[in-house]
């Protein structure tokens, strides 16, 4: 009774003019979008060839993006823009997490910028849930080198398999080449099966390591040491110089132990530091030799056909995939088929066959 509310002098109800309060969303969120046009694919190359980072930037978005149409115009402005492409060093760079692959690459790209290069920084992560929000996340993880004009870095293609993951980062070194970047770096996180996509597109594999942890073997049992042009140890500071020298010379010696590589090449193993900078001009010495011994041998030209030739059956390969088990009259099959293997009522391989008669009978029809 004696409640507030029931006094009639209470103010609490009665409505009062007030101020418009702010939309709770971006009112120019839609209108801004809507007004940028989406360019044609000459508009896209003619950017591109000139450098424009905001255009180059939207058509690596294009190659990105799954839609059919957007697929369609990336694929154009793709191939408009190969033949500016091939000029780069391509250079691959894979260390297990901590390894200290974002302070290199940080001080690794203010070298070249610094002797006149121009640096794109690409990355593979297929296990990432990476969304353009992100692309800050790999600005701070690279904080030197996102401040320079001379280096565009782009985080790894978020979601789909590897192999997809993997050719829209191959599409995307296309565009900065033909952007002027004269060095890609690709990133790759040293687990699992990335390091063989990122190996499948540069010139030069680095590889960095750090000492007394153990890595040393399982990097010998995961085969990555036979694909690294060079082996790096990373933290050669301080108390680390002593375990970074004899894990260098551990290097070595598991390294005589190795079949030749296709290119006759010796990778070198080298100790530095990328939070100190210590080194980092041996490193780059070594890559530099790599290139001119690859490119005398005619080795360098002979892997990037290699290259691209395996990259023509991988998208052969994982179209005729995509194809295959999108159709819905194969997936139902599938479906049936796994449930009678798993019966023991058929074979895996009948099974198989059964699938892929029916699938052939499709395309035919
Ligand atoms: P990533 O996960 O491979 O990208 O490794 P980060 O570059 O993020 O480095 C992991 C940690 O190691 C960070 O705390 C770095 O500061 C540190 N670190 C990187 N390089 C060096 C180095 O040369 N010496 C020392 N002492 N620490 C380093």
């Amino acid at each position: 009774m004696d409640h507030p509310e029931n006094d009639s002098s209470y103010k609490g109800l009665q409505v009062n003019s007030g101020v418009t309060s702010q939309p709770i969303t971006n009112p120019y969120r839609n209108a801004r979008r809507a007004r940028r046009p989406q360019l044609t694919a000459s508009e896209y190359v003619e950017g591109i060839l000139k450098g424009n980072v905001s255009i180059l930037g939207q058509a690596v978005t294009l190659v990105e993006s799954t839609a059919e149409h957007h697929q369609a115009l990336a694929q154009e402005v793709i191939e408009k823009c190969l033949p500016y492409s091939g000029k780069s060093r391509r250079i691959g760079i894979t260390g297990v997490p901590g390894a200290g692959k974002s302070t290199s690459i940080d001080v690794f790209g203010l070298h070249v910028i610094g002797k006149g290069g121009k640096l794109a920084v690409l990355a593979i992560d297929p296990s990432s849930e990476r969304t353009q929000g992100s692309i800050l996340g790999d600005k701070t993880r690279m904080e030197k080198l996102s401040q320079q004009p001379e280096a565009f870095i782009r985080p790894s293609p978020s979601a789909g398999s590897l192999g997809g993951v993997a050719r829209k980062t191959r599409e995307t070194i296309v565009l900065c080449e033909a952007a002027g970047y004269d060095n890609i770096f690709v990133e790759t996180v040293g687990v699992g099966q990335s390091e063989t996509a990122v190996h499948s597109m540069v010139d030069f594999f680095l590889l960095i390591q750090l000492a007394g942890t153990g890595d040393e073997l399982q990097g010998i049992k995961r085969g990555i040491m036979e694909m690294a042009d060079g082996i790096v140890i990373n933290k050669a500071d301080g108390d680390n110089i002593e375990r970074a020298n004899l894990a260098a010379a551990q290097f070595r010696n598991a390294l005589m132990l190795f079949p030749p590589t296709p290119s006759k090449w010796r990778p070198e193993v080298i100790t530095y530091s990328g939070y100190y900078e210590l080194n980092i001009d041996k490193v780059w010495d070594m890559i530099d030799r790599y290139f001119e011994y690859a490119k005398q041998t005619g080795y360098f030209e002979k892997k990037r056909n290699e290259q691209a030739k395996y990259w023509m059956i991988e998208t052969i390969n994982e179209q005729l995939r995509n194809n295959f088990y999108r159709m819905p009259e194969i997936r139902a099959l599938l479906e049936q088929k796994e449930m009678r293997v798993l019966n023991n009522e058929q074979s895996s391989f009948t099974a198989a066959q059964d699938v892929l008669n029916r699938y052939f009978q499709l395309l035919r029809n």
